[in-house]
Formats: structure tokens, C-alpha cells, sequence
């Protein structure tokens, strides 16, 4: 079994970002990063996002509206980040704390600032295989990790658990396209499926994006394949200072000597979520360099 390291892979694409940040003549890329009320999870993950641009100086904007603000001024805030010559990408963390709307969010970000890649015209593009626009984040990573990895889905039955928006969907979309890397055989499993054990026996490369702990086990994956864990579950840990700690959606310890490749949980995804970020706002800084 060999263990695909996101943290190596991430840190050589931030090392790549940082050389080509440094060939941007004038201002430097400008990601704006809005956090609605202060959910632990959501805290950690901009600060990441913050650090992580400050080392390939990508300059970062952080607003941080409190769990009071309403729908029309979140919106109002989001245009004036869009009519913003300044900033190249924005990002608003996911998830919004109730009742706002977040789906109307992303789509208020300007389309050639959506950085997330969450926007309908961003969605759509990916649909349509048009590399002009931006690809979200972890589906990015997904797909980053495995090129990177030597795992080509050509020929290959891709299975993947989830079909959430932000992962499910346009991973299978990437994994579906006709293009190098890609033209993967896809099956999308969700909450409604049946018999999805004798599906997940069947995936040369699986990736599992549910959000429950542990929940694909020694038995439900085929021998030899590539195992790629998306989630990120929080489980209670006795000998934790924290009294907690991450696992994905994989039983990593009974799955892993079964398999070919697979990622661990931290240190998988994760960080590779966190590059494609820091991409996809270098690429808006030279989309409207260029535009
Ligand atoms: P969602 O809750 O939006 O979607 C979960 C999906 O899993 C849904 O499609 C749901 O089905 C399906 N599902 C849930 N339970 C089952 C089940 N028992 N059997 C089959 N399908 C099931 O989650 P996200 O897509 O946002 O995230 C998934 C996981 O990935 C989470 O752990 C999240 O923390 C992690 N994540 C990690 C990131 C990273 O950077 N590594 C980034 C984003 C997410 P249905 O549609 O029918 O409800």
C-alpha cells in the first residue's frame, strides 16, 4: 500500500504558486476571505487559508461580519467586494450560520471572482469542460492529487459517495471529462442508494465524501484500489489533549493494507483544498491582469 501524501503534494504547489506570484508585475493577488459568526471549524480553516497566502504573497482580506448580519447586507457586502478593483477572488466560508441563504450567496459573487468555484456559470463551465472558469476547491484537489499520484481514471470505474455540491458533483463531473487524466467510468452513490456495498466492491478508485466516520470498511472496497477520503469527521479521543480527533469516512486502518493508494485523514485533502484556493486566486489575479 502506498500512502498518498496531499500535505508533500500541497506544499510543492504552493511552492510553485509562490515562484509564479513573484513574476506578477504591479499588485499583488488579493483574496478576500468573509467569515460569517465564529464556528470553530470555520475559524480554523480561514486562518489556514490566511497563513497559506501569506506564504506565497497573495495578499488577504479578512471580513468578518457578525452571525447578526442579514441576507440583503451580507449580499450588499459581497457587491461591493465584487465592484472592488482590487480584490482578484473572494471566498465566503462555508457553512453560513442559518437562516442565511447560502446557495444565494455563491451567486452573488462575481463569476471571475468565485475563487470557490461554487457560482451556477462556474458549476456550468465545469460541466461544459470549459477550463475558463474556476473548478472547486476540493474537486480540484481530488483530481490534482491523483494526476500527481500516477493514478490515471482512463478505463478505470470511478465510484463516488456524496453528490453534495461542493465535492460529490463536480468531482464526478472532473472524473467524467474527456480529457487526459479523466474519461473515468462514474457511479454516484448517495443516502437513497441501494446495495451500495456491492457498488463501492466494484470501484477501482473510490472517494468517499459523506461526512460519516469510518464508514466504509475492509469489505466494501474492492482489493487494490485507490482509496481517496474526503471527509473530515471530529470523533471523540480520550487520549487527546483535546478530547477529540479527525477521521475521514474510511476505516483507514482496516481499508489501507487492502489497498493500492490511498489518503490518510488529516494530511490528505485537506490540504490540497487549501492549494487550489491559493491557484485558483493566482489565476484571477491573471485573468484580470490579462483581461
Ligand atoms: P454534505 O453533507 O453536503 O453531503 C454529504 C453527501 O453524502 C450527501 O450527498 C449525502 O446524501 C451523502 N450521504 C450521507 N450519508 C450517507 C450514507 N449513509 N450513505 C450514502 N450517502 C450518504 O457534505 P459535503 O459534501 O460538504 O462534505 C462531505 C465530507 O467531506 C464531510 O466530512 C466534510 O467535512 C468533508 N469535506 C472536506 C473538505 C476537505 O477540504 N477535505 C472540503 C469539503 C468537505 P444525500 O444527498 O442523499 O443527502
Amino acid at each position: 500500500m502506498e500512502l498518498i501524501k496531499g500535505n508533500e503534494i500541497a506544499t510543492s504547489i504552493i511552492a510553485e504558486l509562490k515562484a509564479e506570484v513573484a513574476t506578477i508585475e504591479g499588485r499583488k493577488p488579493c483574496l478576500a476571505l468573509v467569515r460569517v459568526g465564529e464556528d470553530p471549524a470555520s475559524v480554523s480553516y480561514v486562518k489556514k487559508k490566511e497563513k497559506t497566502a501569506a506564504e506565497i504573497d497573495v495578499d488577504s482580506r479578512i471580513i468578518l461580519p457578525p452571525v447578526t448580519i442579514s441576507q440583503a447586507e451580507l449580499e450588499a457586502l459581497i457587491d461591493e467586494l465584487n465592484a472592488d478593483e482590487t480584490v482578484d477572488g473572494i471566498l465566503v466560508q462555508s457553512p453560513l450560520p442559518a437562516p442565511l441563504d447560502e446557495l444565494a450567496i455563491f451567486r452573488r459573487v462575481s463569476p471571475d471572482k468565485d475563487v470557490d468555484g461554487f457560482h451556477t456559470i462556474n458549476l456550468g463551465k465545469v460541466a461544459q469542460e470549459d477550463s475558463s472558469g474556476f473548478v472547486s476547491c476540493t474537486p480540484a484537489g481530488v483530481m490534482e492529487l491523483l494526476a500527481r499520484s500516477d493514478v490515471d481514471l482512463r478505463g478505470k470505474h470511478v465510484v463516488v459517495l456524496g453528490r453534495s455540491l461542493i465535492v460529490g458533483k463536480p468531482v464526478a463531473l472532473l472524473a467524467l471529462q474527456k480529457k487526459a487524466g479523466a474519461n473515468g467510468t462514474v457511479t454516484i452513490c448517495h443516502s437513497a442508494t441501494t446495495n451500495l456495498a456491492q457498488i463501492t466492491q466494484m470501484a477501482d478508485v473510490l472517494i468517499a465524501a459523506i461526512g460519516r466516520p469510518h464508514f466504509v470498511t475492509a469489505d466494501m472496497v474492492k482489493p487494490g484500489a485507490v482509496i481517496i477520503d474526503v471527509g473530515i469527521n471530529r470523533i471523540p479521543d480520550a487520549t487527546r489533549k483535546s478530547g477529540n480527533r479527525l477521521v475521514g469516512d474510511i476505516d483507514f486502518d482496516a481499508v489501507s493494507p487492502k489497498v493500492s493508494k490511498i489518503t490518510p485523514v488529516p494530511g490528505g485533502i485537506g490540504p490540497m483544498t487549501v492549494a487550489m484556493l491559493m491557484k485558483n486566486t493566482v489565476k484571477a489575479r491573471q485573468l484580470r491582469a490579462t483581461g
